[in-house]
């Protein structure tokens, strides 16, 4: 059994569809975890998930592009979108609330940092300081309701680390399991290596099998802090580059990690599916 630890059937490029490609997931010896951005998707996700009996679970959160009003065009290697982002204010309850009492809701995320899409209107420093105060608070929603984190991270690492660095050293250092991701990772092997210091997994998507930057990474970091994701709609891996992704497709980032380690794809299948119920309780 496969499970892409992190897709968005709950965001609108599959708003006609989203049911007949989670049947098809199942189907495909896949399972899954709905991330939600905001209050509406982070919603849509919990109703999806509660529909399923198993198989199915939902992440919420608010993204930090959630938090300005962007106009966010993206066209490389990870895919072609265009859409608006509408500022939101930070609801500790209204997540707390949809989390609470829910088996289904496995973590908090996705959160974090982005400083690659940033408004252009703003003054950028108190942009930056207003996506750590609400990182920080969200980190505590997923701490007070003992739920994982799945963090977003893009151009700010530099930031992240020491937010992460203090609260792991405050609430989670005696935790022998690890409490989080970091989603689609983009780093290197020495922060790589300084997240798991920190008792954190990082993840890997379709961007793998097309672009070379995390193969030594790969071959070298250990298989128990690896989980694999797809963040459908986005980053399809090889042979479906360039078009909408989907939860099975997460076995071609299964595939190129077999293939970078020298191993079974069995093996990654079974270790990351394995590494997923350990973190997220699935
Ligand atoms: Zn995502």
């Amino acid at each position: 059994m496969y499970i892409d630890t992190h897709c968005h059937l709950n965001f609108k490029d599959f708003k006609d569809d989203a049911d007949a490609i989670i049947r098809k997931s199942l189907g495909d010896n896949t399972q899954m975890i709905l991330v939600g951005s905001e209050q509406k998707t982070s919603r849509r996700a919990v109703e999806y998930a509660n529909k399923y009996p198993e198989g199915v679970y939902a992440a919420i959160g608010l993204h930090p592009i959630h938090l300005e009003d962007i106009a966010v065009k993206n066209d490389s290697a990870e895919g072609k979108y265009e859409f608006t982002s509408r500022a939101e204010k930070f609801d500790y309850d209204y997540y707390y609330q949809l989390a609470k009492d829910n088996k289904k809701v496995v973590a908090i995320g996705e959160i974090g940092l982005d400083y690659f899409h940033l408004p252009v209107d703003k003054n950028i420093p108190e942009v930056k300081d207003k996506q750590q105060a609400i990182l920080k608070e969200l980190l505590l929603l997923a701490h007070n309701l003992s739920l994982p984190v799945i963090i977003h991270c893009r151009d700010a690492h530099p930031d992240l680390l020491p937010i992460l660095t203090d609260f792991y050293q405050q609430y989670k250092k005696d935790q022998t399991k690890e409490w989080g991701v970091v989603h689609c990772f983009s780093g290197d092997q020495k922060l790589a290596g300084e997240y798991q210091k920190l008792n954190l997994m990082i993840s890997f998507t379709g961007l793998i099998t097309f672009a070379k930057n995390w193969d030594e990474l790969i071959k070298n970091f250990p298989l128990a802090k690896i989980m694999i994701e797809t963040d459908a709609p986005y980053m399809a891996p090889v042979p479906y580059r360039g078009k909408r992704n989907e939860p099975a497709y997460v076995k071609y980032v299964a595939e190129r990690i077999a293939q970078l380690k020298g191993i079974n794809a069995k093996e990654v299948e079974d270790m990351t599916f394995a590494n997923a119920q350990r973190v997220f309780g699935v």
